[in-house]
């Protein structure tokens, strides 16, 4: 990815805003948590609006929109398309802008689920809803940084990469490679059930490293094989429906798509 192209020939700052979409906002909020390395990046862009902390509009014109979220609604749909026209570049933060996540959880029937939930009387607040999507399903989006939450120094260093260009590819293997490097050993081997097996990896195998089972927030990887993964966990004694189950959390979307969903 080359440089991001300008919407002005102007001199100033890259103009950056952060749109909030169905999330919990918990990736804005993370984002925060770098306060000092956050001042930096600060200081090589202009924060054209950010959603969390702002109630003005957003503007017109920027360069880069970041999206945190899944799309549930046509007016999410329609706030997308208008980033996607108007920005050079267009950044997909955390599990829900990138695979739907947990609000994708509600594919594809996401009418029923507020019905379950509201009855009759759905709330106008929620808008026009439509069945979960990643921000990718509308539009072509140029990074995506993973996880739930996003890790906020992976945000700085691809916010970096739009900025001033990069080649550095997103990696398509499944987890168990990274977490093969560390030294805790699978943790099939000692009873727990993980996701790793069918999960992309980048995030360094951050869970399994610190004894705890992934759960899938990185997405699929292409290289997944569901099927035989399941299979391995069943050998290993995990009821597959539970492996289902827990797979569903980050990952219905691609199920759904997929014909696995329910
Ligand atoms: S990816 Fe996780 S932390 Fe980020 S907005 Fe979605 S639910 Fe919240
Ligand atoms: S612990 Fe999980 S990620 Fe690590 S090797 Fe085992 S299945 Fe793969
Ligand atoms: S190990 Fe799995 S659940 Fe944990 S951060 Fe990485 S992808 Fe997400």
């Amino acid at each position: 990815m080359s440089e991001i192209e300008r919407v002005t020939d102007e001199p100033c700052a890259p103009r950056v805003v952060f749109i909030g979409l169905a999330s919990c906002f918990g990736c804005q909020i993370n984002i925060t948590n770098i306060e000092k390395h956050l001042l930096q990046v600060l200081g090589q862009i202009e924060l054209g609006y950010w959603q969390l902390t702002s109630s003005e509009p957003m503007p017109d014109a920027f360069d880069v929109a970041v999206i945190e979220g899944a799309v549930t609604t046509e007016e999410a749909a329609e706030t997308v398309r208008r980033a996607r026209e108007r920005a050079g570049c267009v950044i997909a933060i955390g599990a829900c802008a990138a695979t739907g996540g947990i609000p994708g959880m509600a594919a594809p029937d996401i009418t029923g689920c507020a019905a379950a939930v509201y009855g009759d009387a759905v709330p106008e607040a929620c808008g026009v809803l439509r069945a979960p999507a990643p921000v990718s399903a509308l539009v072509d989006v140029d990074f995506t940084v993973s996880c739930c939450p996003v890790d906020p120094f992976e945000f700085v260093r691809v916010l970096d990469a739009a900025l001033y260009g990069s080649n550095r590819l997103a990696p398509t293997s499944v987890l168990c490679g990274q977490c093969a490097q560390g030294e805790g050993g699978c943790l099939y081997k000692r009873g727990q059930m993980c996701l790793g097996l069918v999960t992309r990896s980048g995030c360094g195998a951050k869970c399994p490293t610190l004894g705890r089972a992934c759960n899938g927030c990185a997405g699929l990887s292409p290289d997944a094989n569901v099927g035989a993964a399941r299979a391995f966990a069943a050998s290993r004694g995990h009821d597959p429906a539970r492996f289902d189950e827990a797979l569903r959390m980050f990952n219905t979307v691609a199920l759904v798509a997929a014909g696995e969903g329910e």
